[in-house]
């Protein structure tokens, strides 16, 4: 009996800190007043909580606001460099690595190429501790400021097991991070990167968007990252949202997945360039050319409307699936977005009788092409924000 409330009392002390650091990481600064007020503890429990944040270095002291009456209450500040992160995006053509402080800030970036033909996932990984091992003696940044290393990649994942278990699009099954653990100093942390890129947005880009989106994250292929209720729906075996293998074509064309018609062989970034390249006979064109050449050219345009097409049917059966607040669209495609959200916005609320725009908010996120890399440097910070993994 007495243990179990031992344990309680734990958790409670556990749960008042984290609540207290989160309110303090969106506010910056609050007294300790303000706290107990905006938390509904008593005062004493601020007090004795926020002695503990303070040596463990993630607040200060920092003055005294005016009186109200009585004494001066004391200012509690958020402290942004107590600890530090890395963010590890792994894509079909490249490795990017950031270098974060608990605010996002990039204190240090550097990218390498995939190498041609990827054999064995071990090579990146080597060169990615090289790469971190450089950062960490480079930027002066004390081992045991950093929180870990996360890792977002374009396959399903068991974030438990640290299982890579699936990627079609470079020919991969159940690679275990477990035996990459040893190349690195830090713990290490996997996910999906269109749950990491959800996770970002719920996270670092507070605003209405975290109860309900759908992440969809637009690069070789297409992911997806469903927020329901501040959790991440990934499902009984882990691989929910995989909308990119949704049949969008019935008897369409092959994929990597064994699959035929799925919708990330139309409207993946991939799919866009490989339809201009075909339309254009020009199997060295790049994208940027091609979509300037769309806003002139009838054939560019065409194209590039077919391909348009194709997206807002994908992302009409999304909503009718989910029927989600938000839907947030990143990943590579990011930087094409001016020739793409409008038409795109138009596409997906004209001609139904379900939904109409002010239902469900349609829009390219601002974290950019960032979303999956921030997603993943957050993914060590979770322990000291949460008390649980928010995954369904
Ligand atoms: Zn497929």
């Amino acid at each position: 009996m007495s243990r179990l409330k031992s344990v309680d009392q734990e958790t409670i002390r556990i749960l008042n800190q984290k609540k207290i650091l989160n309110l303090l990481y969106r506010n910056n600064k609050l007294t300790k007043q303000e706290i107990s007020q905006k938390l509904n503890i008593s005062i004493p429990t601020v007090i004795s909580n926020s002695n503990e944040l303070i040596e463990q270095g993630f607040l200060e002291e920092a003055g005294v606001a005016e009186s109200t009456g009585g004494r001066k209450p004391t200012i509690l500040k958020f402290l942004p460099d107590s600890r530090y992160s890395f963010g590890v995006w792994i894509t079909k053509d490249k490795v990017k690595i950031i270098l974060t402080n608990l605010n996002f800030k990039i204190i240090h970036e550097i990218d390498f190429s995939m190498p041609e033909k990827l054999y064995d996932f071990t090579d990146v990984i080597s060169k990615t501790a090289e790469a971190i091992e450089y950062l960490v003696n480079n930027f002066n940044i004390s081992p045991d400021k950093i929180l870990g290393i996360g890792f977002s990649l374009p396959g399903t994942v068991n974030e438990k097991e640290l299982l890579l278990k699936n990627v079609p699009n470079l020919g991969f099954k159940n690679v275990s991070f477990k035996k990459f653990e040893r190349y690195f100093k830090f713990p290490i942390f996997i996910e999906n990167e269109a749950n990491a890129s959800a996770y970002a947005e719920t996270f670092i880009n507070f605003n209405d968007a975290k109860n309900s989106l759908v992440f969809i994250s637009i690069t070789e292929g297409i992911g997806t990252g469903v927020v329901i209720a501040n959790n991440v729906y990934k499902g009984f075996n882990k691989r929910a949202g995989e909308f990119g293998h949704m049949a969008i074509v019935k008897d369409g064309k092959r994929c990597n997945c064994g699959r035929k018609g799925c919708w990330e062989l139309y409207a993946s970034k991939k799919a866009l360039l490989g339809a201009y390249r075909e339309a254009f006979n020009d199997v060295n064109g790049n994208l940027d050319d091609f979509l300037k050449k769309s806003e002139m050219d009838l054939k560019a345009k065409a194209v590039l409307n077919t391909y348009v097409d194709f997206l807002a049917e994908g992302i009409k059966n999304i909503i009718l699936t989910l029927d989600p607040k938000n839907i947030l669209i990143g990943g590579e495609i990011f930087p094409y977005k001016d020739f793409i959200e409008k038409e795109l916005i138009k596409k997906i609320f004209t001609d139904n009788s379900f939904y109409d725009e002010s239902q469900c908010n349609v829009m390219f996120s601002n974290l950019g092409e960032n979303a999956a890399v921030y997603g993943a440097a957050l993914l060590p910070m979770e322990n000291i924000f949460f008390l649980n993994d928010n995954v369904l």
